[in-house]
């Protein structure tokens, strides 16, 4: 089984809960496709459930779950964090076993001034090659970004031009959480994988995987975006005296 076939097996949008508040903002047009939005994703920052936990906003929650799905283990805000500027700042996500951090930032204007200042300050002055730090380069912050739009075009199941069917590109537009976004605050290319000696999905810059230090050389990496994985949706809160569908 691929990393791929392995991420895709979960049901996606089967968690998905009909929004019940107003629709406030979408994320951005793509560049040569106007009109398109966002996938669907609403990213109002109303709080939103998801597994047990109350967050700020629909798109954390769905950073969350797909996280879940990647088998990224996650804390949502578990610390306080004083920054060498002597601000303070609570990151939205540590993800302890690979040494990184997950800042979620919305469309709009993002401020990414203290992410980045504590990314500076976690990540280490080795070489690449040659850093025997606990985690390679050091800590690694993430700013996971609204995720980028489904394409149906794109899609292969969609390719066969004999037999456009343009309801079933609708539907699975609508469905579909589009695909995760995310840059590294190092100013480098992150990539996203499953290392394949512990398992566990790993952001890396680096060539060993940050929860084990093997080798992912012959891992694949996604880049930001990658259509080869599914960003989890999650919208509305929980409805009121619903059980929680994750707990099951
Ligand atoms: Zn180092
Ligand atoms: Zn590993």
């Amino acid at each position: 089984m691929s990393i791929q076939d392995d991420w895709r097996s979960h049901p996606i949008g089967e968690e998905i809960v009909t929004a019940t508040h107003q629709q406030i903002t979408r994320a951005g047009h793509i560049p040569g496709q106007p009109g398109a939005l966002d996938g669907g994703m609403t990213i109002e920052a109303l709080p939103t459930w998801y597994g047990g936990t109350t967050f700020r906003s629909a798109l954390e929650a769905s950073w969350a779950a797909t996280l879940d799905t990647l088998r990224i283990a996650w804390e949502y805000e578990p610390e306080t964090i004083t920054l060498p500027s002597g601000a303070t700042y609570i990151p939205d996500f540590k993800l302890p076993e690979i040494g990184a951090w997950l800042e979620v930032k919305g469309t709009g204007v993002p401020r990414v001034e203290k992410p980045v200042e504590f990314g500076k300050s976690l990540s280490c002055d080795c070489g690449i090659y040659d850093c025997t730090c606990q985690w390679p380069g050091g800590e690694l912050v993430i700013i996971g970004h609204p995720p980028r739009p489904y394409d149906p075009w794109a899609d292969p199941q969609f390719a066969d031009l004999e037999n456009l069917n343009y309801r079933a590109m609708a539907n699975t537009r609508r469905r579909h959480g589009g695909h995760p976004n995310w840059t590294s605050t190092r100013g480098r290319t992150a990539w996203l994988t499953r290392c394949a000696d512990c398992n566990r999905g790993t952001w890396f810059d680096s060539a060993q995987c940050r929860a084990c230090r093997g080798s992912l050389a012959d891992c694949h990496g996604y880049q930001a975006g990658d259509p080869g994985i599914e960003f989890r949706r999650i919208t509305g809160p929980k409805p009121a005296g619903e059980d929680d569908p994750e707990a099951a």
